[in-house]
């Protein structure tokens, strides 16, 4: 699995050999603790998921939201 070095975006410090493709892109900074998601390595999609708990008449509201994106 490759590995990536990844910057925090809260304190700035360079987080070497991440596995951002285990963890869907979640660090968690080494130095500072802050938790943190890369949208570069983010491979879930997160509408369908919405779309599975919603009840029939939300889903049309969460289809024309998604269009808006
Ligand atoms: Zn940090």
């Amino acid at each position: 699995m490759k590995s990536y070095d990844l910057r925090c975006p809260i304190c700035g410090t360079v987080n070497r050999g991440l596995y951002l493709e285990e963890t869907d892109g979640w660090m968690e900074c080494e130095k500072c603790g802050n938790v943190t998601q890369s949208m570069e390595h983010r491979q879930t999609v997160l509408i369908p998921l919405i779309l599975k708990t919603q009840s029939r008449s939300d889903n049309n509201r969460v289809d024309r939201l998604a269009v808006g994106i």
